[in-house]
């Protein structure tokens, strides 16, 4: 099992001790994991907690437990929420350590955090999603060389207020295509999120349809993640994730060392 998106306690929404986080991984078979801390680049007091302070201390500790166990290979990660006009400040914090893995997601669209009732106010359902998904695309041109995946493509829809709130590549089809084409070109993986599991939206991320499309336009750097806040969420949704990507038409899941993709077979 793989589970390549987790957050520790050094992200301000998550409880979990390094520690805990590779113990819980170990005892229940996984063999790969990726921590992928929060680090935002929005300005202002609140965004400042959701920085990694000591990004080298952040490095050596999952480097020690590297040392420590044989039966598991933590990747050193790190989850940039994106914004497109910061993106030499994001440059210089993937400089300051090896990363293994990078995870960036649009946490924001035109700046407003769609967590937030105020993103949807006044929009239809059309709207907020068209914006988020083209704020994934505009984002494209802009991220690091070193980027490993697209986070959660689907985020919006996670949150939304909309009866029908399911977001269908068949909807939106011209931006979703542009970017995975755009995401092809430059070497981006995307992740299969399973944190919505068990939740009312009790679907990945992205939807099916677009896993599919993903594939279909010659995609095949995937990677699955719990994006984990707690260490019981570890490796949640892992075979149905799996078997997914089997549907899908990809033989191999990949992991990341010294940000170099490796592929397993599923
Ligand atoms: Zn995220
Ligand atoms: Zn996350």
């Amino acid at each position: 099992m793989i589970d390549y998106h987790i957050h520790t306690k050094i992200s301000p929404d998550a409880e979990q001790a390094l520690g805990d986080v590779v113990n819980k991984a170990r005892e229940i078979g996984i063999t790969h994991i990726a921590i992928t801390d929060h680090y935002e680049f929005m300005d202002g007091v609140f965004y400042d907690r959701w920085k990694i302070r000591d990004l080298e201390k952040y490095g050596r500790e999952i480097d020690e437990y590297n040392k420590k166990y044989t039966d598991i290979y933590i990747a050193k990660g790190i989850e940039i929420g994106h914004i497109n006009r910061k993106k030499d400040e994001i440059s210089k914090v993937l400089d300051t350590i090896e990363f293994d893995f990078i995870i960036d997601s649009a946490h924001f669209v035109d700046e407003v955090d769609p967590y937030y009732p105020e993103y949807y106010v006044g929009k239809t359902k059309e709207q907020a999603y068209y914006d988020y998904l083209r704020e994934i695309l505009g984002s494209i041109d802009y991220m690091d060389d070193r980027v490993s995946v697209i986070g959660h493509i689907g985020y919006a829809a996670r949150y939304s207020p909309y009866e029908d709130y399911r977001l269908r590549y068949e909807d939106y089809k011209d931006v979703i295509d542009e970017l995975l084409i755009k995401a092809v070109k430059r070497g981006i993986g995307i992740e299969i999120n399973t944190s919505n599991f068990g939740r009312q939206r009790d679907e990945v991320m992205p939807p099916v349809s677009i896993i599919k499309r993903y594939r279909q336009l010659g995609g095949e750097i995937i990677t699955i993640g719990s994006d984990a806040h707690r260490v019981n969420d570890i490796g949640k949704g892992f075979e149905v994730a799996r078997q997914i990507a089997l549907e899908a038409g990809f033989k191999y899941i990949s992991i990341f060392k010294n940000l170099k993709e490796e592929k397993i077979p599923l």
